[in-house]
């Protein structure tokens, strides 16, 4: 018996459907998510990049204002009489030597106390100082400090050549707890019409952190950006929107090379990822930062990622149990098809199945039992012909002995008794060479006809060999078997054979036995029936004999037919 192979992994059609569905289903999926994800992004992208431009453009205009303010404030200052005037008088005192070792003249005395009266004016003014075109500190409003520490940008003069102004690098005051800066002018004198000195104001910058916040806070946004303030010399940063959050000059990831008012991503001080963009501020080499936290702005981004992933996974369950499902209407059918086949290639031919769908599945089943019906029948046919005696179709010897051994089983297992007839034609060479081979064999024909219908139902004959025959007699024991091997005779003895309009006539000699315990087997039992057809013979033919198991008492037992 051949076995078909078990298919598994890959090759089953099972997981072929569940893989091509998933396939075609999760394709286009994911492409249509990656894509709606990809514009979704540059959206939020593309807003952040906006609105942080937006914000920057309003910071450098505000910025740009505040320090034409500063400028503005400068000039006024240094066209202040009092300063111009003093501080030429104190130059003449110098210069005549009317100063006494030591002592402030009283010109720059008056000059402090005025530039003492204007810084009270100006909150976020720390200091207003009076220079020599050097450099060098001659007033200042806040006097009792150590002014040797106010050091002039080391290019003030540059400066001045450019646009009459100078301003420093930003600084930080622990003073003030605040970032500073120095931004000063030259000082002219109305009524000389020339310049003597320099006039510089020391600004808190901490007045800035309102510009930023104005910017900030004029649009509502759904996440609130940061703005910031560094310097493009150190890179630091020295001012925030945030009051309390930024430490003073930290510095931050942010590369300073990338291209302005373009986004970037980079971690902030606190290590946190942001998105922001730089922005210049020409007048003071500073650069404006403007960022966002990144989680927040692409918060949504996430969101609707994490969403589609969930109904990608939900679409994916779904055609995988459609699949799954598809796939077992289809392995079901092919399934009870292949066992069938099996029991079919197994020898078994009593197979029918259910055709359940009206499809190519049904189909097949249907073919499938049609085949199966044709082989059933042609086995049928065959097992016929392989058992039956074409000329008297009674069994054949096979057969017939087949049977015998199955009557010798039942009595040796249950003690069911059966007498065996074994018959010989007498005389039959005769009737061949008298009437020729084809009048035996339509005699033969009658004859196998005579016995079927002179047995019951369950009684078997068989064609035992040429003129032979053997009937066997299950339940029977002597006397019913002696009347039937009588009524046989008779009947064969009475029968008029035709044949081209001659008339035949045959008798037939047979030999009786009953099974009996000293049987060894069924051919012990044939044996005794060959011997009572050998007695028959040589007792004249034509008759009947019956021979006991105890062969010694065979003589007493003799019977004949009546002639
Ligand atoms: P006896 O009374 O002693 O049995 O004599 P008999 O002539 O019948 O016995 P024998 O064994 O000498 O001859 C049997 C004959 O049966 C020989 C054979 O030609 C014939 N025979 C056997 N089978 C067939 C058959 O199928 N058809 C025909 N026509 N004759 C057959
Ligand atoms: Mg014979
Ligand atoms: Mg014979």
């Amino acid at each position: 018996m051949k076995k078909t192979t078990k298919q598994f992994g890959f090759l089953c059609i099972r997981n072929r459907i569940l893989f091509f569905s998933l396939i075609i289903t999760l394709i286009p999926v994911l492409a249509m998510g990656w894509l709606l994800n990809d514009m979704m992004e540059s959206t939020v992208t593309e807003k952040c990049q906006q609105k942080l431009e937006h914000i920057s453009t309003i910071i450098q205009r505000e910025l740009s204002l505040w320090f034409k303010e500063r400028k503005y404030d400068l000039y006024i200052f240094s066209k202040s009489f009092v300063i111009t005037e003093n501080y030429r008088e104190s130059i003449r005192v110098a210069e005549a030597g009317e100063l006494t070792n030591g002592n402030t003249p009283v010109s720059i005395r008056m000059v402090e106390t005025y530039l003492g009266s204007v810084q009270n004016q100006f909150e976020y003014y720390s200091n207003i100082i009076l220079c020599n075109s050097d450099g060098e500190v001659v007033a200042a409003s806040q006097a009792d400090l150590p002014l040797e520490e106010f050091k002039l940008p080391e290019n003030f003069k540059e400066q001045l050549e450019i646009d009459n102004y100078f301003h420093s690098a930003v600084y930080f005051s622990e003073e003030y707890g605040a970032p500073m800066m120095l931004i000063g002018t030259l000082l002219f004198n109305e009524k000389h019409d020339d310049y003597d000195g320099l006039l510089a104001i020391e600004v808190n910058l901490i007045k800035i952190r309102e510009i930023l916040n104005s910017a900030l806070e004029g649009n509502a946004w759904e996440s609130k950006p940061v703005a910031a303030l560094l310097q493009l010399g150190n890179h630091k940063l020295f001012l925030t929107s945030e009051e309390t959050t930024v430490p003073n000059e930290a510095e931050i990831s942010i590369n300073f090379d990338h291209p302005y008012s373009v986004l970037q991503e980079y971690l902030n001080s606190w290590g946190e990822k942001t998105i922001g963009l730089l922005a210049p501020m020409k007048e003071f080499h500073w650069a404006i930062l403007v960022s966002e936290n990144y989680a927040e702005v692409y918060d949504q981004v996430l969101a609707s990622r994490n969403r589609n992933l969930f109904i990608i996974c939900l679409l994916g369950f779904a055609v995988g149990l459609l699949a799954w499902l598809l796939a077992r209407q289809i392995i079901k059918p092919l399934q009870s098809i292949t066992s069938a086949a099996r029991q079919v290639a197994d020898g078994d031919l009593n197979v029918h199945l259910e055709r359940s769908n009206n499809d190519e599945l049904g189909l097949a089943t249907h073919v499938f039992n049609d085949m199966v019906g044709e082989l059933r029948e042609n086995q049928e046919t065959l097992m016929q012909l392989a058992t039956t005696d074409s000329l008297t179709s009674l069994a054949n010897r096979k057969k017939i002995m087949a049977f015998l051994l199955s009557q010798f089983e039942l009595f040796t297992r249950y003690q069911t008794n059966f007498s065996i007839l074994m018959m010989d034609i007498d005389h039959f060479k005769e009737v061949n060479d008298t009437y020729g081979h084809q009048t035996g064999d339509m005699v033969l024909a009658g004859i196998g006809e005579i016995l079927r219908d002179n047995v019951r139902n369950i009684d078997a004959v068989g064609r035992y060999g040429g003129e032979e025959f053997l009937v066997i007699l299950p339940e029977s024991e002597k006397d019913d078997a002696m009347k039937t091997a009588q009524r046989i005779g008779d009947k064969i003895s009475a029968v008029l054979f035709q044949s081209d309009k001659r008339v035949v006539r045959v008798t037939a000699s047979i030999g009786v036995a009953t099974i009996s315990p000293m049987d060894k087997s069924e051919g012990d039992l044939v044996k005794r029936a060959d011997e009572a057809l050998y007695k028959a013979k040589e007792s004249g033919r034509n008759k009947c004999i019956y021979l006991h198991s105890d062969q010694e008492s065979w003589e007493e037992e003799l019977e004949s037919s009546t002639e």
